[in-house]
């Protein structure tokens, strides 16, 4: 990349906070420089470290994730050079929030499910022994044999969602894991099938018909690619085909199981399935902006060339606040720092991403987190969307 040029990409960004002609060529090079690499996510691209999930993390980084350091020097040149920020986002609001859900899970108690996890543990040639040990695993086993005395499930209420967003005007998006062949799979992939049973508003249905309730309701239904398809694009085309099949349209909005990613293979792969938006671009472990940007930016390919991937980096997940091998909050410090987390947002007129994994409807904590933050968001006037929504706004403003 020759950081005496601005990158195509590096222009559509810049353009997303004024579009004064002389505003792209108002920057020095050494700015255009910075706003090139991070745009380009060139630290993960270039750097040799991963974590044991194989995805670049919050340790490695040598800039200031919490904050979204990018915007804030745009917006420092803005006012430095007395531009004019221009406001991209619809009915005059001044940032956005893109909601969004991944599904892993289901059920908590199905015998299927039970059978088919340990199925996968003999074929992943694991030791029965050391899955034992691991409590989590042995919870969420006796839960699904539990299935054989009793057919509620505490998680068969996703409707509550649709409720919850539905009250602040808002809509989210659906990341749906499209289960692969088991040659295919990974240890940590899910494991559930669209023919599962579950109960959504109140009815026994499949997981395909409560998708389709969802996609009725304008829901977005994207796919939650497996961790494999990060690194092949067939994969993930087939999953993409899976979801397609279920609703009925095109299904072109993607975040990774795991958040596994790799900055110089999966912009391609994306490309190469046909995904238009992705939004895995966050942390596991902690929240904030992994390459300082709040705002959606074209993802590059291994060559630095511009695809048509529309980056909606992740910028708060669930887990990340109140896991242990997180932030281990609770929920009042996790909604205080998401809200201080949003307030760099707003005050940048960018889209704060969030992640709640639709399973934890049945953590209170967790749950009122996800409604206080919500309810913040809508009293802020903030446009909330789905990810082609917000794909739509970005398009519409640099005129496509
Ligand atoms: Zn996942």
């Amino acid at each position: 990349l020759n950081n005496n040029n601005i990158h195509s990409s590096t222009k559509k960004y810049l353009g997303l906070f004024c579009n004064d002609e002389q505003f792209i060529n108002s920057f020095s090079a050494k700015d255009i420089e910075f706003i090139n690499y991070h745009i380009a996510n060139t630290e993960e691209r270039t750097a040799s470290i991963r974590d044991d999930w194989g995805n670049w993390e919050f340790p490695y980084t040598d800039y200031d994730y919490t904050k979204p350091y990018v915007d804030d020097l745009i917006l420092q040149h803005i006012a430095n050079n007395q531009f004019k920020q221009r406001q991209i986002w619809p009915d005059g609001k001044k940032f956005a929030i893109s909601i969004s859900h991944d599904v892993d899970l289901v059920t908590q108690s199905s015998y299927k499910a039970a059978k088919r996890q340990i199925t996968k543990i003999f074929v992943k040639n694991e030791t029965i022994f050391k899955k034992l040990k691991d409590s989590k695993f042995l919870l969420s086993y006796v839960n699904n044999l539990r299935r054989l005395a009793n057919t509620n499930d505490s998680i068969w209420c996703y409707e509550k969602w649709l409720e919850a967003i539905d009250k602040q005007g808002f809509k989210s998006t659906f990341y749906y894991f499209a289960r692969p062949a088991l040659k295919d799979m990974h240890k940590v992939d899910c494991d559930f099938l669209f023919s599962d049973k579950v109960v959504f508003m109140g009815n026994k249905m499949t997981v395909a018909e409560m998708m389709q309730k969802m996609h009725e309701q304008e829901y977005e239904i994207g796919v939650h690619g497996s961790y494999y398809t990060a690194l092949n694009s067939n994969l993930l085309k087939e999953q993409i085909n899976q979801v397609e099949n279920v609703i009925g349209v095109p299904v072109t909005a993607n975040r990774q199981h795991w958040l596994h990613y790799n900055i110089n293979v999966t912009p391609q792969i994306h490309k190469d399935a046909g995904v238009h938006t992705d939004s895995t671009m966050g942390f596991n472990r902690t929240i904030g902006f992994r390459n300082g940007c709040s705002m959606p930016y074209y993802l590059l390919d291994k060559n630095y060339a511009e695809t048509n991937v529309l980056e909606i980096p992740m910028h708060i997940m669930d887990g990340a606040l109140f896991e242990k091998n997180s932030l281990l909050l609770n929920k009042e410090y996790a909604l205080k720092k998401s809200l201080a987390l949003l307030d760099k947002v707003e005050k940048v007129g960018g889209c704060c991403t969030i992640n709640f994994h639709p399973n934890y409807v049945s953590n209170p904590d967790w749950w009122w987190v996800f409604n206080e933050f919500i309810k913040e968001a809508k009293l802020r006037n903030a446009y909330g969307a789905t990810a082609s929504q917000i794909k739509n706004v970005v398009e519409k403003a640099l005129n496509f």
